[in-house]
């Protein structure tokens, strides 16, 4: 049997792909080395995040990306648990660099709120020091730890996707992948390995530079019913995300922040806060760079994000259930990496942290670009 493609990887990216292989008729084969997915795609906060994204191609993958999140969802049994984004202003520079920001052409189905009587008129449960919010209708959050096994149970059976789980590929060729089980033949390899970056095609990727970005994620268990209605963000990702941060505006909050939240910006730290189906908070998050890192969470990081988090939710009373470690590849200078080392063969690798985002359409553009 010669498939029509073989993807190695079944995170988010390589499910991605399988999707969008599928929808074209293809004959598609799966191969991870794990017995389930256990990468960054199933660490991470689930939150297909549109605004924010850098204007232009990142900005349209993602909203492609969260179309299609709604289009499988249901058939696939994925529950979308929390819709849209707050991001609130705890200095007047942050609210200046959302209203440049709703001033944008991605800003255009955003509200911006001003005011903390106003803020806390619309979302009383933001207690700490607002200056202003915006909200955004985009956003989409998904478990991803069953949101993953679900998405490849649905190819497999919708979709007549094969995996082959606990199988490692060794080389890829003309002919296809040599793996821990033999050979698998097919006419076109996608290899999306996450931030594996020794295995295959480790020339190219240390070519291009990518190394890893490590990030510590809590979940925290409110001891009363606490509902977040929507994810929240505050000032320190405006500096992050590059659809803010690009902005002029972003400049004097960057240096302001760099006055009052030093240790913050050098443990590379922001707030993103979503909420699970049992009500329980995943918390995060903190960025180490490097090729390789080490696998220890610092207690001090954890602090710092959960010092952001206080100061937008003071009266929260609440316990630390888990705490992980994630890592994804990254790239200073892209959001994502698509290499063809050879005519049937792609590397395809999001390095920018933004994989649930953003993987569906990248998807939808490699396999543009190949016939069988
Ligand atoms: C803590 C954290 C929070 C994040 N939050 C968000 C978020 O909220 N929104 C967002 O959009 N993005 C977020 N991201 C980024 C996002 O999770 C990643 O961009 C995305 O998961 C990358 O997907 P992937 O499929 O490339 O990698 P992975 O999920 O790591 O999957 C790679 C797979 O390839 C397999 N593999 C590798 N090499 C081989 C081989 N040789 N043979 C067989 N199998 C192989 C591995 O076993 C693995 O299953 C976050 C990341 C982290 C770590």
């Amino acid at each position: 049997m010669i498939y029509d493609v073989a993807i190695v990887g079944a995170g988010i990216v390589g499910l991605s792909h399988a999707l969008a292989a599928a929808r074209r008729g293809w004959r598609v084969v799966v191969v991870d080395r794990d017995e389930r997915a256990v990468g960054a795609s199933i660490r991470n906060f689930g939150f297909v995040t549109v605004t924010g994204q850098q204007a232009g191609a990142t900005w349209e993958r993602a909203m492609r990306s969260r179309d299609v999140w709604d289009e499988i969802a249901g058939p696939a049994g994925i529950p979308i648990l929390q819709s849209g984004l707050i991001v609130v202003a705890r200095r007047p520079e942050a609210e200046r660099v959302l209203a440049a920001f709703c001033a944008t052409p991605m800003g255009r189905d955003c509200v911006l709120l001003t005011g903390a009587a106003q803020v806390r008129q619309r979302w009383p449960f933001l207690r700490g020091e607002v200056t202003a919010a915006l909200w955004s209708p985009h956003e989409r959050r998904v478990e991803s730890r069953e949101a993953i096994p679900r998405l490849a149970a649905w190819l497999a059976l919708r979709h007549g996707v094969e995996f082959r789980w606990r199988t490692a590929v060794h080389a890829v060729d003309a002919a296809g992948v040599s793996t821990s089980a033999g050979p698998i033949a097919a006419r076109h390899t996608i290899v999306c390995p996450g931030d594996d970056l020794s295995t295959l095609c480790a020339d190219r990727l240390a070519a291009h530079g990518v190394r890893r970005s490590k990030l510590q994620m809590l979940r925290l268990r409110p001891k009363t019913p606490f509902l977040l209605p929507s994810p929240v963000m505050t000032d320190l990702s405006l500096t992050r995300y590059l659809g803010y941060a690009e902005l002029p505006e972003a400049a004097p909050l960057r240096e302001r922040l760099r006055r009052e939240q030093a240790a913050h910006l050098a443990a590379g730290v922001h707030l993103i806060v979503v909420q699970s189906a049992d009500g329980s908070l995943v918390v995060g998050d903190t960025h180490v760079y490097g090729t390789t890192l080490d696998p220890f969470a610092d207690a001090s990081y954890d602090a710092l994000v959960l010092e952001e988090l206080h100061a937008v939710l003071p009266d929260l009373d609440y316990e630390i259930s888990e705490r992980w470690i994630g890592t994804y590849a990254s790239l200073d200078d892209r959001p994502v990496l698509v290499d063809a080392p050879a005519e049937n063969l792609r590397l395809v690798v999001v390095t920018s942290g933004t994989g649930a985002s953003t993987a569906f359409a990248i998807a939808e553009q490699t396999l543009a670009g190949l016939q069988v």
